[in-house]
């Protein structure tokens, strides 16, 4: 059995930084879920795939053509290659988080990327990052985290990162961004966001990511 540290929560609670940073720690695999729904949004966008086609949607999803570079899958050392073209940056913007989001509903897309998400489980273990990664996809790992931050530190940790990218927009403009993508992602129909029952949670707002990191570690070790 592979082992599998499980942490979902809302974007901008540092999950992603947490996962990685966790996943070079243990020298474990790292799965960057969300960027699967990102990336088969933008695949769909790419071949003029309407976002609410739910069946070609989900024909996109089973084939998407896609690999993570470097570190095998450590997605912001070595990029990420769909269809041949580096897309790293591209699918980090809000525009394309706000397409995955809107996909994310969609059960069928869900039910396409669950044995491509499973098969990142191997030896010697995986850290796995998400929304759903503790209820659903592996809903039997050996340790679950949730993370979270209020709404206002999470739109200010979004601001700053995009400045120093030199990219322009305003903190209501993101805070309203936030609001909308947490409102659908915790209310769609399948796989909600939601702290698994077994899920330890942690409120990031007061802490910066090396504390978070070692209450991670510390909660492992015990
Ligand atoms: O984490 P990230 O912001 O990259 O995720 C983009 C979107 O993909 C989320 O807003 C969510 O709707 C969706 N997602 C999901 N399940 C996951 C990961 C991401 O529904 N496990």
């Amino acid at each position: 059995n592979v082992p599998v540290v499980t942490i979902d929560g809302p974007g901008g609670s540092g999950k992603g930084t947490l996962a990685r940073l966790l996943a070079h720690e243990l020298g474990w695999h790292l799965l960057d879920s969300g960027a699967l729904y990102r990336l088969t949004a933008l695949a769909a966008v790419n071949h003029g795939v309407s976002l609410e086609d739910e069946e070609s949607l989900k024909v996109l999803a089973a084939h998407l053509d896609v690999q993570f570079l470097a570190g095998c899958d450590d997605s912001s050392k070595g990029g990420i290659v769909l269809e041949g073209e580096h897309v790293e940056n591209t699918i980090r913007t809000e525009e394309v988080g706000a397409w995955a989001s809107k996909i994310a509903t969609l059960p069928e897309v869900r039910r396409a990327l669950l044995s491509r998400q499973r098969a990142f489980a191997e030896m010697p273990g995986l850290v796995a990052d998400g929304r759903d990664m503790g209820t659903v996809v592996f809903d039997d790992a050996n340790i679950k985290f949730y993370l979270t931050a209020s709404t206002e530190e999470r739109a200010r940790r979004r601001f700053e990162q995009l400045q120093a990218q030199g990219v322009d927009v305003s903190l209501d403009r993101l805070l309203a961004d936030i609001k909308a993508r947490d409102d659908q992602d915790s209310n769609r129909a399948v796989a909600p966001l939601k702290p698994a029952d077994d899920a330890i949670i942690i409120d990031s707002t007061k802490l910066t990511i090396q504390e978070v990191l070692d209450k991670v570690l510390d909660t492992m070790r015990r």
